[in-house]
């Protein structure tokens, strides 16, 4: 499993993350949720070897990830999808896919290929465009199968639904629900609260760099002052979305 520790880290003067702790089971979805600038993506930056921990560590799978390039997170297994996509815009939406399948032969690349086109039907139908000429929905269906090219053991969502029409996340949503397994696990960070604990067994809500609240997503979602401060105006959100 992912396991974070006491983790602390942050931008020069700045510290973003106090001693957050958290895991990820094998099979498990566990959401993020918070509010802007709470430090959801730096967590995952932190993660994903992109930005050091000042203290505190990552492992993941009985390995520790804290102090590793990310190329050597990536062999790991652990794949981020990036906030706001971040596709190839030139490359066609079969060349982004095989960027994510960089570690694999062809053959195995070949045969993810398959299975992403069968999960995203409409990337198989665009497979020759650039990516540049596909909605933000297929961008993201495209940002998500190219992390799912590697086969990851710990898949990571940044922000999936962000400028989605409701309709679109409902779509993305449900291909999340469908890559739920035995040996893998989700971690999925959203400020649409409602969506990711709907869909996750369990959440941690993090507030300025730390964990405030952590426990079954049934509950969190019960929670009054979850409700209070991240359902209630999510309604408003959803309704003039
Ligand atoms: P959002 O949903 O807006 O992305 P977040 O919860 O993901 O929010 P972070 O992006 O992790 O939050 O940002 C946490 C804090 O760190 C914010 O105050 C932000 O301004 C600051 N920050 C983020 N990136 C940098 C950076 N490269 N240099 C300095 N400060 C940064």
């Amino acid at each position: 499993m992912l396991r974070v520790e006491k983790l602390c880290a942050g931008y020069g003067e700045i510290q973003v993350l106090n001693d957050v702790t958290l895991h990820v089971a094998f099979g498990e979805i566990v959401a993020i949720v918070g509010a802007n600038g709470a430090g959801k993506t730096t967590l995952l930056r932190v993660i994903m070897g992109s930005l050091g921990a000042r203290s505190g560590s990552v492992s993941f799978d009985g390995r520790r990830l804290s102090g590793l390039a990310p190329h050597r997170i990536a062999a790991c297994g652990v794949r981020l999808v990036p906030e706001g996509r971040r596709v190839f815009p030139a490359l066609s939406v079969e060349e982004n896919l095989l960027v994510g399948a960089i570690l694999r032969s062809r053959v195995e690349a070949a045969r993810e290929m398959e299975r992403m086109y069968a999960l995203f039907p409409v990337l198989a139908e665009r497979r020759r465009a650039p990516a540049s000429t596909l909605s933000g929905g297929q961008q993201q269906m495209l940002a998500l199968g190219r992390a799912l090219m590697g086969r990851p053991r710990l898949l990571a969502l940044d922000e999936p639904s962000l400028g989605l029409a409701p309709i679109v996340v409902e779509s993305i949503f449900r291909s999340l629900a469908e890559l739920r397994s035995a040996d893998t696990c989700i971690l999925l960070v959203e400020q649409n609260a409602r969506k990711a604990l709907a869909l996750a067994d369990r959440g941690y809500v993090l507030e300025n760099g730390r964990i405030a609240l952590e426990g079954k997503a049934d509950d969190l979602s019960r929670d009054r002052s979850v409700i209070h401060a991240y359902l209630g105006g999510e309604e408003g959100r959803e309704a003039g979305a």
